[in-house]
């Protein structure tokens, strides 16, 4: 299924991502995707809020650490940053196949896309586009 929204601040997107976070209540890996300063991570701030993982300021970017964990009391989120991943081995070396395979948890990945094997195995994949100085469209895709 594809959802298409649009959003004019980065307040609105935030609501969005509280508002959009029961569709992915289920997905183990959720691909974030669009350029240097779309929103990826500004969404990532409202999903943590609807699950009750974290508050919109204590999710920042995970460029430098990768990894981020938001622990809420059904799902732990687990923010992550490929950006800086080149190898096959370096993705492997951050042990994400762990986080994957426990239940109750969602990764919600930003530059996840350069790996075939994260594109395979997606559950969803949110697309973030600028059309203007602070205006986005968002496309959410899931599987049923
Ligand atoms: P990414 O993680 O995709 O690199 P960030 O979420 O870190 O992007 O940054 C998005 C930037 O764009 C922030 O500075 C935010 O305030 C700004 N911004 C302006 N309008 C919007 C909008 N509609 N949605 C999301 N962010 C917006
Ligand atoms: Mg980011």
């Amino acid at each position: 299924m594809t959802l298409s929204f649009q959003t004019h601040s980065a307040d609105e997107t935030i609501a969005l991502g509280r508002e959009i976070a029961q569709r992915i209540r289920d997905a183990r890996i959720v691909l974030l995707r669009g350029d240097l300063g779309a929103g990826k991570t500004t969404l990532t701030k409202g999903i943590a809020e609807a699950f009750d993982a974290a508050a919109q300021e204590e999710v920042t970017s995970p460029t430098f650490t990768l990894v981020h964990e938001y622990r809420g009391p059904e799902r732990t989120l687990y923010h992550v940053d490929l950006y800086r991943i080149e190898t096959e081995r370096e993705l492997y070396t951050l042990g994400l196949d762990d986080m994957i395979n426990e239940d109750g948890n969602i990764l919600l990945i930003e530059w996840g896309e350069k790996f075939e094997r994260m594109q395979r195995d997606k559950d969803a994949e949110i697309v973030i586009e600028r059309l203007g100085e602070s205006n986005r469209r968002l496309t959410l895709t899931t599987r049923e």
